[in-house]
């Protein structure tokens, strides 16, 4: 019998304001087999977020309860809140032979990587630092003190580049949406990924 390929992990991540997000609800359209993480997160829902679907929403002791309970594969704080994957769906998923993507911040994404180095970790990138300046000034929520927290906390995050496989320039999102499609086909074909398939082959063969 032919045991199935487990899945792939892959993680998008990137500073905030590269417009991951966006790219992944994009991807959502364009990959429709790909498997997506709902995390979990104590932020209030914003307008049109369904539980369940954007995120499970959680009050901060239901939160810290899954973390003691070892539930999140991990889990960051971001602007006050926490923000995590749930661990079981990942596991789920991945041997089921599935191939699964989150969407998650930089220092989350680092924790993913300590426990499935096997995983392939994709970087955005904004087009250039001052585009990057525009979408977070553009989304009209932000001080001019917080701003200048956001982009030097982008500079710490870019820095961190170094950690992942791929990084991708977010320059239009249909464009990012097809290099992480072209990435995720390039993974398949990876001979350390089909080694087992072979190994069995060979058994079968003597
Ligand atoms: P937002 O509140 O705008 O939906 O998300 C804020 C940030 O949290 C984004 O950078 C998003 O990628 C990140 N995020 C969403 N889910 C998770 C998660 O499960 N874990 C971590 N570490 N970050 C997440």
């Amino acid at each position: 019998m032919t045991s199935k390929e487990k899945g792939i992990l892959i993680v998008l991540s990137g500073p905030s304001g590269v417009g991951k997000g966006t790219v992944c609800k994009a991807l959502r359209q364009c990959a429709p087999e790909l498997i997506y993480s709902v995390s979990a997160t104590t932020r209030e829902p914003r307008q049109g977020e369904v539980d369940g679907v954007n995120y499970f929403f959680k009050t901060r002791e239901q939160f810290q309860k899954l973390i003691e309970e070892d539930q999140m594969l991990e889990w960051a704080e971001y602007v006050g809140n926490y923000y995590g994957t749930p661990r079981k769906f990942v596991e789920d998923t991945l041997n089921a032979g599935n191939d699964i993507i989150l969407e998650i911040e930089v220092q989350g994404a680092l924790k993913v990587k300590q426990k499935f180095p096997e995983g392939v970790f994709i970087f955005l990138l904004p087009p250039s630092m001052d585009e990057l300046e525009n979408r977070i000034v553009g989304r009209g929520t932000e001080s001019e003190e917080s701003i200048r927290n956001r982009m030097s906390v982008a500079m710490d995050e870019i820095r961190l580049m170094e950690h992942y496989d791929y990084a991708i320039v977010n320059d239009r999102v249909e464009n990012a949406c097809s290099r992480i499609q072209s990435i995720i086909v390039s993974e398949h074909c990876r001979k350390e990924r089909v080694v087992n398939k072979i190994k069995q082959w060979m058994a079968e063969v003597n």
